[in-house]
């Protein structure tokens, strides 16, 4: 009899994960569907029609974002002491580092043994349609790394609530386009977009500061507290849009596509390099990193993790799903004094997908325009990659931007980044998956290494707050 019981409950309790996959699965048929039945290519505003209710969706879960990302780590750090939040600190970045270093490092391993560029160009000349694509705007690898620095620190902080810092280079008037670009003059502009970045260290450095500041600072930890508990409960009530918001957001972005052909076709060996990376680093590289720290094996949080890894597929952003992990850590149990520093930050820079794809698609592209790639290129396109991977943004299709630089170390122009369009929506949505699930199990990871000294923060607290009852029962 304890059997049906059991899983019944397994069922209520994954009740949404097993409907958001439905909802995956029956935009994938609705696509279809809907291609199908017009002999004509979906115009942008049919399209748009059919992504209204994802776009709902989306728009609900991006303004959590802001709140919540300054609100928890600001709580996280400033109820924490000081050198425990620093050893917290050090293990996140030991953590994001060397996920993302092996993640740069299998992509390499891989381009370079399966050479898709070699095996594409093969078959004859390699074209591919780049469609209304629009070139990446004139940058050098420099001023792209000074930006992401510059960002850091923003000048004005409700600014860096909607618009992050960008350098412009202007061509002289009296110059040709073969000009070197170090020549053009420079200027900058403050782009759409929140800076999420510069957000993050403000509250890295306010929740220091409130911790520090003890019984003064309460009232503004207080405050901050209330504002993401208040943010987690509006996530309770917007996760449950999830099945409908993918079901559209997966069928417009069918509609939108092109050619299918491309994906099987020329692009095929590109496309199935990064999916069996991104699947060696999800399953293999973090599963050893995971039993190494934990001396426990993570398939039990894997699977934990459903909800999470298809609203990332669904929604193709780890900053939208941001407030979908934290819940679903909150529901595993794990101290928020953890999850709340850990994944925030995580969401902002550390995208190990996002590295390895960036990695491949790089060398990929050397390899069908035939260059050699020396270890001297191999090594900036491993630094480029980890770079572009923590610039770039948490929305769709970022790393495609930040694409730029890592071809700029092979001695590629931006415009290549066509070259690998056609299929760049499908692999964003798994890469940005192994983004946010690496940051969810890092938050388990540094949980249970931390686990010791957090019970000794509660011993602590519990104590403090049983001597006050006793003296202020005393003084009554
Ligand atoms: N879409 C990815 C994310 O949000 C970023 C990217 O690789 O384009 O994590």
């Amino acid at each position: 009899m304890a059997r049906p019981k059991r899983w019944k409950s397994c069922m209520s309790e994954n009740l949404l994960t097993m409907l958001t996959v439905l909802g995956v699965l029956s935009g994938v048929a609705l696509g279809f569907i809907l291609r199908a039945s017009k002999s004509t290519a979906w115009s942008k505003r049919d399209i748009m029609y059919v992504n209204f209710v994802g776009d709902l969706f989306l728009r609900m879960l991006k303004a959590l974002i802001l709140p919540l990302i300054v609100g928890s780590i600001i709580t996280a750090i400033g109820s924490l002491d000081l050198s425990l939040s620093g050893r917290i600190g050090m293990r996140s970045i030991y953590y994001y580092a060397t996920t993302t270093v092996t993640a740069v490092i299998l992509g390499i391993i891989l381009v370079l043994s399966i050479r898709p560029g070699v095996v594409s160009t093969e078959g004859g000349v390699f074209v591919v349609d780049p469609g209304d694509y629009k070139p990446p705007r004139n940058i050098t690898t420099t001023d792209t790394l000074l930006d992401l620095v510059r960002n850091i620190f923003p000048s004005n902080l409700v600014q860096a609530c909607l618009k992050h810092y960008q350098t412009k280079l202007i061509m002289p008037k009296n110059m040709t386009g073969v000009n070197s670009m170090y020549d053009w003059n420079i200027d900058h502009e403050y782009h759409d977009g929140t800076n999420t970045l510069g957000l993050v260290i403000f509250g890295i450095i306010l929740g220091i500061t409130i911790g520090k500041m003890g019984d003064a600072g309460k009232p503004l930890l207080d405050f901050f507290t209330s504002l993401s508990d208040a943010m987690m409960i509006i996530t309770n009530w917007v996760i449950w849009l999830s099945p409908l918001g993918v079901t559209f957001l997966v069928a417009s972005k069918l509609l939108e596509i092109n050619d299918f052909g491309v994906v099987v076709g020329t692009l095929g060996w590109y496309f199935m390099t990064v999916l069996l990376g991104l699947f060696i680093h999800g399953f293999g590289t973090l599963s050893v990193i995971y039993f190494v720290c934990t001396r426990e094996l993570p398939f039990k949080s894997i699977s934990q993790m459903g909800q999470v890894a298809v609203t990332a597929f669904g929604t193709a952003s780890s900053s939208a799903t941001l407030p979908i992990t934290l819940q679903c850590l909150d529901k595993m149990g794990l101290d928020p004094r953890i999850t709340r520093f850990v994944v925030p930050i995580g969401a902002t820079i550390n995208m190990d997908g996002t590295a390895l794809y960036e990695a491949v698609a790089a060398i990929f592209i050397a390899q069908l325009r035939g260059i050699e790639m020396s270890l001297s290129k191999v090594i900036g396109v491993s630094v480029t990659a980890t770079a572009a991977s923590i610039g770039a943004a948490g929305i769709p299709q970022a790393g495609l931007v930040t694409m730029v630089m890592v071809l700029d170390t092979v001695g590629l122009p931006p415009e290549d980044v066509s070259l690998i369009i056609a299929v760049d929506w499908l692999l964003d949505r798994f890469r940005t998956t192994i983004n946010v699930v690496c940051d969810a199990l890092g938050a388990c990871i540094i949980e249970k290494m931390s686990r010791g000294e957090l019970d000794a923060i509660n011993a602590r607290q519990q104590e403090e707050a049983v001597e006050l009852t006793q003296l202020s029962k005393t003084e009554a």
